[in-house]
Order: C-alpha cells, then sequence, then structure tokens
C-alpha cells in the first residue's frame, strides 16, 4: 500500500476484535464500566478499520470512486478524536469513582463534549467547505487548513487526561495508579516507534495498548478489590491468611463489625450506608500503621497485622477504638458508629484459615457486653480472642450438634410449671419448657445457654414445633384420662415467625392431637417484635383469628416500643422477674409496679409476675393487688408425669392445688 505500513494496525484492529467477541454480550451487562469499555472497543474497531481504508484510498484514488473515496475520509475524520475521547473519558471514569468532588469531572467532560460537537460540524460540513481536506483533479488528496483538528482534538485529549490524573494522583488508589503509571511508558515507546519508522501506522495499536492495559488492570483488580471501598475482599483475605499460614508467618488480625449498619441503611438510606462504609475502608487503608485492609463481609472488615511492620497490634486497637468513639462526616451529616473489634493472633491461636475464619466469624457475632449503670453498651469493644473466649466457641459447636442429635433422637424432654393463683391454691396455666441433658456426662445444659444458639443455628423453628406438638400430645393425654388441663404456654421466638408454613403447621398439630386452639398459649417477648414489627404482628393476628392466644413474656426487659406492644392484643402480660426485685429495692419501680397492675387491670389484661421465690414477695405482690404468680414459691417446673397426676390430684381436691409425686 504505498509509502504507509498498515501491520501494527490491522494487529491492533484484530486484537480489539477479539476482545470484543470476548465481551460480546457484556453491553447488556448493566455495569457502567463493562458497557463503557464496550463503547470503547467498538469506537476503536470502527476507527482503525476507518483509518486503514481512508488511507488505503488515498494511495489508490484512482481505483476507489471518488464519493466512496469521500465517505471512507469522513468516517475517519469522524471516528479518530472519538477513540482518543472515549478512551480517556473511560479512563477518567475510573478516577472519577475515587474522587468526591465531581464538579471537576462535570467541566472536563462539558469541555469534551462542547469539542467534540464543534469538531463534528467542522469534519460534517468539509464538502461544502473543504477545511479538512478534498480531492483535486487529478484525485490527489490535499490537507485543508484545519486538517491538523483531528490530531490536534485526540492529542488535546490525551493530554487533558494524563494532566487530570495527575492532579489528583493522590486521590488515586494505588490499583488505578498502577494502570496509569504505564501510559506514559506506552506514549513513548510508541513515539520512539514512530520516529524510527515513519511511514507505519501507530494510531490503532496506541489504542489497542491503551485498552488492553486498562482492561486486564482493571479487570485483574475487580477480581481482588471490593469495589465500594478499594480494600481487598473476602477472597483475597482467606487466599492471604492461605499463604502467611502456609509459610507459618506471625500475624494479628483485627476483624471490625459495625454494629447496627442495617439500622443505618434504613434510617439515611442506603446511598448513605455505602458512603459510610467507603469512609470506613478509606480510614483502615490509610491508617498510621502498615496494614493490609479487606472488606470480609457487608457490614465488616479485617485488617492483617504482621510484628515486622510500625508500630504493634495494641497501637492499631487503640487507633481504631479513638475513631470509632469520634463521629464521622457523611454528605455533611455527623453521624456515631458503634464497632466490635476483635483481635486474633495467628498462629498461636488459630493456624488454620477455616479455624481463623470461623473464631473470627463467632467472636465478631458476639453480643456486645453490657457496661455501665444504664446497661448500655460501650460504642467499640475489643474483644480478644484467647484461649477461653476459643473454649466458648467449642462449647458453642459442641451444644449445636448436640441440638442437632436431639433433634433427630427425641432427644429432648419438657416439664411444666404451673402458673398460680397468688394464694396458691388454683392452678390458672402452665408454660411448657424445654429441657436437654448432655447424653456421655447426663449432665443438664440450661435452656438459657441452648436457646440462643439454636436461634443463631437456625434450629429454632423445628424445636419450636417439637414442643408444640408435645403440649398438644400433653392435652390430649390428660384429656383422655378425663384430666382437664389449663391452658398452657409455649415460648416461640423471632425466627418461627418468618417460617411461612408455621401457621399451618400450627393448625395442623393442633388438629391431630384434638385440642383445642384457646387451650394454647404463645409467649413471646418484646424483642420478637423488634426486627420485623410488622411481619411478627401479621403472623399473632393469623393465630389469633384461628383462637390461639398470646402472652407477653418477661415484660419490662426489653427495648421494643411500649405503644406498640400495649396495641397489640395480649391476653396477659407477664411480668419479668428483674421488675419484682428491682421494685422490691427502688421506691419508684415499686409504685410503677403499682401503677401498671392496676392499669392492665383496667384494660382486662392479665398481670403474671414470673420468679416468684419467697412468702415475702408473695405478700409484697397480694399488696399491690396481683393476682397471678409464677415461681419457684409455689412450683418448679414439673416433670410430665408428675404435673399430669397433680393435675388429677387438683381435680380431686375440688380444683385446689394438689401437687404430687406421680408415683403417688
Ligand atoms: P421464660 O420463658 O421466661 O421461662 C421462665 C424461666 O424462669 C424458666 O427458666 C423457669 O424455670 C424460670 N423460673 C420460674 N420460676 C422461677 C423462680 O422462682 N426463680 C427463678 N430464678 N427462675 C424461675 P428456664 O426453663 O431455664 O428457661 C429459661 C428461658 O429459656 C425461658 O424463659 C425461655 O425464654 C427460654 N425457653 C425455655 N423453653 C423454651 C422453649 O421451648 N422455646 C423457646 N423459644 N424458649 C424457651
Ligand atoms: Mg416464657
Ligand atoms: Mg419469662
Amino acid at each position: 500500500m504505498g509509502d504507509w505500513f498498515f501491520a501494527p494496525e490491522f494487529v491492533a484492529l484484530g486484537v480489539l476484535i477479539v476482545l470484543l467477541f470476548y465481551m460480546r454480550g457484556s453491553y447488556s451487562v448493566a455495569i457502567r464500566h463493562t458497557r463503557m469499555f464496550c463503547t470503547v472497543l467498538w469506537i476503536s474497531v470502527g476507527c482503525i478499520s476507518s483509518n486503514i481504508l481512508s488511507t488505503s484510498s488515498i494511495v489508490h484514488s484512482n481505483l476507489v470512486p471518488l464519493w466512496l473515496n469521500d465517505l471512507f475520509q469522513m468516517l475517519y475524520f469522524f471516528t479518530t478524536p472519538f477513540m482518543a475521547a472515549s478512551i480517556v473519558t473511560y479512563i477518567l471514569l475510573q478516577v472519577q469513582d475515587e474522587f468526591r468532588n465531581k464538579q471537576i469531572f462535570k467541566w472536563l467532560f462539558t469541555i469534551y463534549g462542547v469539542t467534540i460537537v464543534s469538531y463534528l460540524a467542522v469534519a460534517a460540513t468539509n464538502p461544502f467547505t473543504h477545511v479538512m481536506y478534498w480531492f483535486d483533479e487529478d484525485l490527489l488528496y490535499v490537507r485543508g487548513p484545519l486538517n491538523f483538528l483531528t490530531m490536534g482534538l485526540s492529542l488535546f485529549y490525551i493530554f487533558s487526561g494524563i494532566l487530570g490524573c495527575l492532579i489528583l494522583w493522590k486521590y488515586i488508589s494505588p490499583q488505578l495508579r498502577r494502570v496509569l503509571k504505564w501510559f506514559p511508558l506506552l506514549v513513548l515507546a510508541l513515539l520512539t516507534v514512530q520516529v524510527i519508522f515513519p511511514n507505519v501506522q501507530m494510531s490503532g495499536t496506541a489504542a489497542m495498548f491503551c485498552c488492553l492495559v486498562s482492561y486486564l488492570n482493571f479487570q485483574s483488580s475487580k477480581l481482588t478489590t471490593d469495589s465500594l471501598t478499594l480494600c481487598g475482599n473476602r477472597l483475597v483475605f482467606i487466599n492471604s491468611l492461605d499463604y502467611y499460614m502456609r509459610y507459618k508467618q506471625a500475624l494479628t488480625i483485627i476483624a471490625i463489625n459495625i454494629r447496627q449498619f442495617k439500622r443505618i441503611n434504613e434510617e439515611l438510606g442506603t446511598y448513605s450506608g455505602d458512603m459510610v462504609l467507603r469512609n470506613i475502608g478509606e480510614m483502615l487503608r490509610n491508617l498510621p500503621y502498615q496494614c493490609e485492609a479487606f472488606r470480609i463481609g457487608g457490614d465488616k472488615f479485617a485488617l492483617i497485622w504482621q510484628p515486622t511492620r510500625s508500630g504493634s497490634a495494641t497501637d492499631v486497637e487503640r487507633y481504631l477504638v479513638e475513631r470509632f468513639e469520634n463521629p464521622w462526616t457523611v454528605d455533611g451529616v455527623e453521624i456515631n458508629l458503634e464497632a466490635d473489634l476483635v483481635s486474633l493472633m495467628c498462629p498461636q491461636i488459630a493456624s488454620k484459615p477455616d479455624e481463623i475464619l470461623s473464631f473470627l466469624e463467632y467472636a465478631l457475632a458476639l453480643p456486645p457486653e453490657n457496661s455501665g449503670e444504664d446497661h448500655i453498651p460501650a460504642p467499640v469493644e475489643v474483644r480478644i480472642c484467647d484461649a477461653s473466649l476459643r473454649s466458648k466457641m467449642h462449647r458453642r459447636e459442641d451444644v449445636v450438634s448436640l441440638l442437632r442429635k436431639a433433634l433427630l433422637t427425641s432427644g429432648f424432654s419438657y416439664v411444666y410449671q404451673p402458673i398460680m393463683d397468688i394464694d396458691g391454691r388454683k392452678i390458672e396455666a402452665a408454660e411448657c419448657l424445654i429441657r436437654m441433658n448432655d447424653p456421655r456426662t447426663g449432665a443438664p445444659i440450661p435452656p438459657s445457654e441452648f436457646i440462643p444458639y439454636a436461634e443463631t443455628a437456625g434450629l429454632i423453628p423445628q424445636i419450636g414445633m417439637k414442643v408444640f406438638e408435645n403440649t398438644c400430645k400433653f392435652i390430649h393425654h390428660c384429656e383422655e384420662k378425663g384430666i382437664s388441663a389449663p391452658p398452657i404456654s409455649v415460648n416461640f421466638s423471632t425466627r418461627q415467625f418468618y417460617n411461612e408454613s408455621m401457621v399451618d403447621h400450627v393448625m395442623t398439630l393442633l388438629k391431630r392431637w384434638n385440642v383445642a386452639p384457646d387451650k394454647i398459649k404463645i409467649e413471646v417477648t418484646e424483642g420478637t417484635f423488634i426486627a420485623n414489627y410488622f411481619r411478627v404482628e401479621s403472623v399473632m393476628s393469623r393465630l389469633i383469628d384461628n383462637g390461639l392466644g398470646f402472652y407477653l413474656d418477661d415484660f419490662g426487659s426489653g427495648y421494643a416500643s411500649f405503644s406498640r406492644m400495649m396495641s397489640l392484643p395480649f391476653e396477659c402480660i407477664k411480668f419479668d422477674q428483674s421488675i419484682l426485685s428491682n421494685s422490691q429495692s427502688q421506691r419508684r419501680m415499686h409504685e410503677m409496679l403499682g401503677y401498671l397492675v392496676e392499669g392492665f387491670a383496667h384494660l382486662g389484661t392479665r398481670v403474671v409476675v414470673e420468679g416468684v421465690e419467697t412468702a415475702e414477695q408473695i405478700a409484697y405482690l397480694k399488696a399491690l393487688n396481683v393476682r397471678s404468680v409464677q415461681g419457684f414459691y409455689y412450683a418448679r417446673p414439673l416433670s410430665e408425669e408428675t404435673f399430669c397426676a397433680s393435675l388429677a390430684a387438683t381435680q380431686a381436691n375440688g380444683d385446689l392445688w394438689k401437687e404430687t409425686d406421680s408415683l403417688a
């Protein structure tokens, strides 16, 4: 083709087409960057093709009809500055994502838009003005006075892009810097080749290299970086642990959990929530101590600190505690965050990546310890993963596996604790309580220990249904023997209300054991309503519509909204044991209890006080007009046989409570 050497352009075209083929389908992907990159590829392919066509038709102008030659030239003039502008815009968009002040980009993109539109207007009118080029009588190509605009504008875009990146250099992430550092080298290499071989067409090659380098780097960083916070992602965290542990390198992991992050999203909106995470990521990436920063979950981060690096792990912890004790600014609004920090030394405490991860997850999920007089947890809590915490974690794993076995082998037992009138003469109701023993030692495991584990392990819906069915069976067997059972309550946990089929299951069991729905009451605590009030309330209404009743358990120990609790149709309010003990020692609480009892009586809602252990407490409650109590003073939780026998004895005793041994 005359003096021009096109081979690199063909290679560039080939590479870009392969890349386009590889990216096929990505245009429909709803990711701005991917779409933008596809557009850059299409523009580059169009530009290189038109460059090859236009130059070859200039060289062979005698063979190509003038109109076609004109068309190729126009195509070339239209596409060339577009190619440079699109590549630069693509790179600037990556920078923009990391730089808060969007104004500068608005200006830049406006300038690009205005210049390209003006240029297109000049190019489009060329057939009349001949300012870019024209063909003389011998069909030879002649440059017009504004011919330089095409290359000039392309160079303007490239240099303004480079200048923009240099100005914002300190705000650009290390990954992006790594990409950008390649570009001057590329430009230099290509210019050198161009100077040595002036007849070699290089613009397409330059574009191809730019596309390849940026694409490969962005793709590979996407695999390792969390795009929101620019910290390493969970996969890299696990790989790093794997690497460090394989080479037995000592390190301290500091994991961070942002408490109640869901609430921040709900109250401030997810955009601000993202901004909070971004700020945290930025802070962790720029610590005054050398650490590796990762985002290991939605609101969870981790730092890896090695003893060879600056400061000490304690310094890092102290820095983080201080940072979290101070407010964060999100979109001009100051907010306070609460966090749990977990510190784990490897390989001393844990040395296998899966062991490390489960230890971190366990420690992060622990509820914050209540501290201070008001039982309000400290805004930041540091938990050290040591041998004692590890044994607690193993205990939990052990108990969860016992729970799974118990579910398969009917390894639970059930006891019934009567709810008595204040004189202890009549049994008004009873509560079914679950029991489990360690089958290896026979030692009891208290429900206060295994119920929370069952909740976090997702076993509570199955366990809850076992308790419910057992209660139905118990009432059925009593009635078969002609013994009338009082209403019996069962405790339900929050998760049971999220189980779609729960209501149907409850109704099936009632039918199967021929138990009237009003014989069973469901006890829920205030906490049940906190996570999703409307969900729980709607399931509650469905159960009430089916004839079941509800008791509010442990009243006074939770944090739910008082007005919401009072608007729910509870048949009975069970006052937590702590209310009784506090009201005996505090005058204000004493008065409050009196008013509450009176108020509920006025509303026709029954009140039961839990945990009554002494005659003195009975006398105290009597004076406050409390009518019903549950506690060790009148009756401890009784085995099924004892309770059944006691009910029979009570019936024979003219309905006056008579506790008896099952063998009696
Ligand atoms: P809860 O529902 O408030 O049950 C009352 C707890 O108070 C029972 O403890 C009972 O033994 C205890 N108690 C009763 N009277 C006295 C007393 O005079 N003094 C003292 N100190 N304690 C008394 P338990 O059986 O250990 O159960 C503890 C908690 O475990 C229950 O509190 C309930 O929240 C949960 N739980 C028990 N069974 C189940 C169940 O089947 N399902 C669910 N989800 N939770 C259950
Ligand atoms: Mg209860
Ligand atoms: Mg209770």
